[in-house]
C-alpha cells in the first residue's frame, strides 16, 4: 500500500456526529453521521478493480496485488487516516416520505486528497450493519456488486456523470436473499464494492433534517455542502444558497439528458438516491434499454406503477427536485428563488435534450421540422421493436442512398429488430422515414463532418446490456471473473470499434427476454 494516502475527512470533522457509538439500529437525531467500523469478513479476495480509479485515488499497480488491498476494501483493515462513518439521510421512496433511511450498508472510509489536490471519498457498500440498517443485514451479494462496479465505470466512460468504482472484493461469506420476494430465500456469495466520488451527499440528507424540524442541522448541512462541494459559489453572497439550488437543478438536468441519450433506466429514483452533485448514484435494479420501449423499467418492485420507467425519468427528477426545494424552504422566506431553480431545471433539460436528439440523429439543430422527424423516428423505432443502441449506430454508420425498395431500405439498418412481424409491418413507414431523414441530414445547411462527429460522440456502440452483465455474473459466481474484466475493458471505449469484440454489441438474445437479471431485477440486492 502507498506509504501515505492523504486523508482530509471534512464530513466528520465539520458536521455534528452521533454521540452514541454503539452499532445498534436506531433513530439518530441532531447528527449528520454515526461512527461505525466495517464488520470483518471471512476471506476478502479481490475480484476486480478499476486501475484508473485506483490511480485517481493514489494507488500504484503494486498496491492492488497486495493482500492488504483486499483486506482494506473488504472491510477487514483500515489505513492510517481513515475515519469510517455512516451518513444519516431520509428520502421519498416511490412518492412517499419514508423517514430516516441512511447508510444502511454503506460505510465511508474517508476523503482522500490526491496528488492533483482533488477530493475523493472512499465508500464501501456491503461492509456490514450500521445504525441505519433497520431490519436488514448491511451486506450485498456478488451479483449486485458486480453490477454496480461495471455500470459505474461504463457510465463514466459513456460520458455520464456518475460515482466511480474502485474494486469488488468477495467476502467468502454467504448472504441470504429472497431475490423474487416469494419466500424462497437462498444463500448467495457476498461481496463489497468500494465506490468513489467527490461527495455522497444526497437530497435526502437535507430532507431528514427538515422533516425533524432541525433547522440548525439543515443550515449546517447546506453551508458545509456549498463550502466543500461547490467552492466556486461566493462564500458570503446572500444569494448563494439560491445559486447553489439552481446549480443542483441544472446538474440534475444534464445527468438526465445523458441517461436518456444512452438509454439508461435508473430503476429506483427515490430522493435518497439523488446526488447533489448530479452524479448517477446507487446502482441497484437499473438497466439499459434493449428494444426502444419508453415504458420499460427493469425494476420488478416497480412493475405495476412503473413510476421510474425510462420516459418518466425527467419528470421524476423534477418531482425529486421539488421535494429537495421543500427541504430547503426553511432557509427561504421568499420562495421565488426555489421556483426559479425548478424553472432552470426545465429550461436546461429542454435545451440539452434537444441538442442531444439533434446530435443522435445527425441534425445541426432541432428546428420544428427536424424535431418532428426525430419524434417520428423514435415512434417508429418503438413500433417496430428496434434496438435503441443499434438503431442509432446504424444511422451513424449509414452509407449511401436509401433504397427505393422498402424492404431493402430497412434491411440496410442491419440486425436491429426483435420482432419480424413488427418490423415488416413498420417497413413502409420506416423506409419513408429513412428517406426523409437522409434528405434532412444532407440538406444544404448541414456541415456533414461536424454532424457526423456529433453522432459518433452521442451514439455508443457498447453499453452494459443486462444480459451481458448477467453472463459475467454467472461466470464469476462459478469462479471465473474473466468476463467481468473483459467487459470493464471493453466499456472503457464505448464509442470505438473494437475488432474482436463485436459480440458485445449484439442485440439481446431471445433467451434473455424474460430471464431474471437480464430483463428484470428486484430491489433485493
Ligand atoms: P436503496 O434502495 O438501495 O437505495 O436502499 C434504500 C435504503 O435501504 C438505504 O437506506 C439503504 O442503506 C438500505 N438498505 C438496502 N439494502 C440494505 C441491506 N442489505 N442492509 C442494510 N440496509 C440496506
Ligand atoms: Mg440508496
Amino acid at each position: 500500500m502507498p506509504a501515505a494516502l492523504k486523508f482530509d475527512n471534512r464530513f466528520v470533522r465539520e458536521l455534528p456526529g452521533d454521540p452514541l457509538n454503539t452499532n445498534e439500529r436506531r433513530q439518530v437525531l441532531g447528527a449528520a453521521w454515526s461512527a461505525v467500523r466495517p464488520t470483518p469478513v471471512a476471506k476478502p479476495t479481490l475480484l476486480a478493480h478499476a486501475r484508473e480509479v485506483a490511480a485517481l485515488v493514489g494507488f500504484g499497480p503494486e498496491d492492488h496485488d497486495s493482500s492488504r488491498f483486499a483486506e482494506v476494501f473488504g472491510g477487514n483493515a483500515l489505513l492510517t487516516g481513515m475515519q469510517p462513518y455512516a451518513a444519516a439521510y431520509g428520502g421519498h421512496q416511490f412518492g412517499h416520505w419514508a423517514g430516516q433511511l441512511g447508510d444502511g450498508r454503506a460505510i465511508s472510509l474517508g476523503e482522500v486528497i490526491n496528488a492533483r489536490g482533488e477530493r475523493w471519498e472512499l465508500q464501501l457498500k456491503g461492509a456490514g450493519p450500521t445504525p441505519y440498517s433497520r431490519s436488514a443485514d448491511g451486506r450485498a451479494v456478488l451479483r449486485s456488486s458486480i453490477r454496480e462496479f461495471l455500470c459505474s465505470e461504463a457510465m463514466h466512460h459513456l460520458g455520464v456523470p456518475t460515482t466511480r468504482a474502485l474494486s469488488v472484493v468477495t467476502t467468502g461469506e454467504p448472504v441470504l436473499r429472497d431475490m423474487f420476494y416469494d419466500g424462497r430465500a437462498e444463500l448467495e456469495p457476498g461481496a463489497v464494492v468500494c465506490r468513489v466520488a467527490p461527495s455522497f451527499i444526497r437530497f435526502g440528507n437535507f430532507e431528514l433534517a427538515t422533516a425533524r424540524g432541525d433547522e440548525a442541522l439543515l443550515r449546517q448541512l447546506v453551508d458545509f455542502t456549498i463550502a466543500r462541494d461547490f467552492p466556486h459559489l461566493a462564500a458570503d453572497a446572500p444569494a448563494r444558497v439560491a445559486q447553489w439550488f439552481r446549480e443542483v437543478c441544472e446538474r440534475t438536468a444534464t445527468m438526465l439528458v445523458h441517461w436518456m441519450r444512452v438509454g439508461f433506466v435508473h430503476g429506483v429514483m427515490n430522493t435518497d438516491n439523488m446526488s447533489v452533485l448530479g452524479l448517477t448514484i446507487d446502482y441497484g435494479p437499473y438497466g439499459f434499454l434493449d428494444d426502444f420501449n419508453p415504458h420499460w423499467t427493469p425494476n420488478t418492485t416497480d412493475a405495476t406503477g412503473k413510476r421510474y420507467r425510462y420516459s418518466q425519468q425527467p419528470a421524476v427528477a423534477q418531482w425529486n427536485l421539488e421535494r429537495f426545494a421543500d427541504a430547503l424552504q426553511p432557509l427561504f422566506p421568499d420562495l421565488e428563488p426555489l421556483k426559479a431553480g425548478i424553472g432552470a431545471y426545465v429550461e436546461r433539460f429542454n435545451a440539452e435534450y434537444r441538442a442531444m436528439l439533434a446530435a443522435k440523429f445527425g441534425f445541426p439543430t432541432l428546428d420544428a421540422e427536424r424535431e418532428r422527424l426525430a419524434q417520428q423516428g423514435l415512434g417508429l423505432l418503438m413500433e417496430a421493436e428496434g434496438d435503441h443502441t443499434r438503431f442509432f449506430r446504424a444511422l451513424t454508420e449509414w452509407n449511401g442512398a436509401v433504397s427505393d425498395d422498402d424492404a431493402t431500405a430497412v434491411a440496410a439498418l442491419g440486425d436491429v429488430f426483435y420482432d419480424e412481424a413488427k418490423r415488416e409491418a413498420a417497413a413502409p413507414a420506416l423506409a419513408d422515414w429513412l428517406r426523409r431523414w437522409q434528405a434532412s441530414r444532407t440538406a444544404a445547411d448541414v456541415d456533414v463532418a461536424a454532424t457526423q462527429a456529433a453522432m459518433e460522440g452521442a451514439n455508443p456502440r457498447f453499453i452494459l446490456r443486462n444480459y451481458l452483465a448477467q453472463q459475467a455474473i454467472d461466470r464469476a459466481t462459478a469462479g471465473d471473473a474473466s468476463m467481468v474484466h473483459e467487459l470493464l475493458d471493453t466499456l472503457r471505449r464505448p464509442y470505438d470499434a473494437q475488432p474482436g469484440r463485436e459480440a458485445f454489441t449484439a442485440k439481446r438474445p431471445e433467451w434473455a427476454r424474460h430471464k431474471a437479471g437480464c430483463s428484470m431485477l428486484s430491489c433485493s440486492s
